[in-house]
């Protein structure tokens, strides 16, 4: 494992209440498998003790799904007990919440836990939009969870937000960000709706039911941008906002997130989870059955490997890089890449600036698109 930076570890929870129409993680709703949760523990043990050999101490442990909070608190705590010795110190530990399971209890124990940072699943703080998402929570239970984890006295708060709903006005979209950055959380993370193929909203789409609008949504994704840098905020990643920190260029970034675009190992534990060791991507199985019987019969949950080589090597780091602000080093784009360097710079999409491509506004909004250009050939 080749890489100056300590990995990631991540956990996948696959359980939610209910499964939201848009979604396309893999979790199972709650009713029904509550009864596997025992087993999906014992299961994410198993895999650990095969797995974690080999790994240096990990510096970011995120529980993310599904709902890690529909887990009792002591079951999350046991997520975390699993790996607590392979931890480094200081080490940012992140666990996904659902506003409606936001209880003073559950926020005990998590910080008793060594928990430092809460992912909260707002979504819109709008009753009508949270309906139409297929949310259980309303914007009151937001705002009360809100309050009850500062309270608590957590390190850092990150919101996720969802814009571009069908025939969303670009003042409602305002108005949701106005009342995220009222409430100062540390991070937040943007995602424009995707219709996923497969979900409900898939099918209605299908029928025509409903029609998204690429270009209202890039519309929404600028404006939102504009609005957060000017409450103080930086836009690091193409749906991701950290507050600005004391110090000069400091911010409350997701130290965890960003081994995903830096290609920083990151172990994955749990059904469907991914993981890569700087030579190699591998996923586990996708179904909770499929992944315990996997563990069981071979010790071994993984359903998929690709070895990386240095030409996809290359073209992961500027996939990845040109979605965040810090860009991707021009010695990874290439010297032959110096006319499409020269082209995105002047249509204004980045600029250079020591030594990396590093992307404007307009250009996280087309990062796939210079990704493109910039890992084509450019003899064609
Ligand atoms: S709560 Fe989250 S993970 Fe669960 S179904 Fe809804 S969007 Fe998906």
């Amino acid at each position: 494992m080749a890489s100056r930076e300590r990995p990631g570890l991540y956990i996948h929870v696959p359980f939610c209440e209910r499964k939201c129409p848009y979604c396309d993680f893999y979790s199972v709703p709650l009713a029904g498998s509550r009864a596997g949760i025992g087993g999906y523990l014992e299961s994410v043990a198993c895999e650990w003790r095969q797995a974690a050999s080999g790994w240096p101490a990990f510096d970011t442990l995120y529980i993310g799904g599904g709902t890690p909070s529909v887990l009792d608190p002591e079951q999350i705590a046991s997520l975390l007990d699993t790996a607590r010795a392979s931890l480094a110190q200081p080490a940012e530990i992140t666990v996904e919440l659902n506003p409606a399971d936001v209880r003073a209890a559950l926020l005990a124990a998590l910080r008793a836990a060594g928990v430092n940072r809460l992912s909260l699943g707002v979504q819109s703080f709008a009753d009508d939009e949270l309906a139409w998402l297929g949310r259980r929570h309303d914007s009151a239970a937001a705002v009360r969870a809100i309050a009850l984890i500062r309270e608590a006295d957590f390190g850092s708060l990150g919101l996720d937000l969802i814009y571009a709903l069908p025939g969303q006005d670009p003042s409602r979209w305002r108005r949701n960000l106005q009342r995220a950055v009222a409430l100062a959380p540390e991070h937040l993370s943007c995602y424009a709706l995707t219709v996923a193929p497969g979900t409900p909203l898939w099918r209605r789409a299908a029928r025509g039911e409903i029609v998204t609008d690429e270009d209202a949504s890039a519309a929404l994704f600028l404006d939102g941008s504009r609005l957060l840098c000017d409450a103080g905020y930086e836009h690091y990643e193409v749906s991701n906002f950290a507050r600005l920190a004391g110090d000069p260029g400091a911010s409350l970034r997701s130290r965890h997130n960003q081994k995903y675009w830096s290609r920083t190992p990151t172990l994955g534990l749990g059904p469907a989870a991914h993981s890569f060791d700087g030579e190699r991507r591998w996923w586990n199985a996708r179904d909770l059955d499929g992944y315990a019987a996997a563990l069981a019969e071979r010790g071994d949950a993984r359903a998929g490997e690709e070895r990386i080589d240095a030409a996809m090597a290359r073209l992961e780091a500027i996939a990845l890089g040109v979605r965040t602000a810090d860009g991707v080093a021009l010695a990874v784009v290439g010297d032959e890449q110096r006319c499409n360097v020269d082209r995105i710079c002047d249509a204004g999409w980045a600029t250079r600036r020591e030594g990396a491509l590093c992307p404007t506004r307009e250009g996280l909004l087309r990062a796939d698109g210079i990704a493109r250009l910039l890992g084509s050939d450019p003899d064609t």
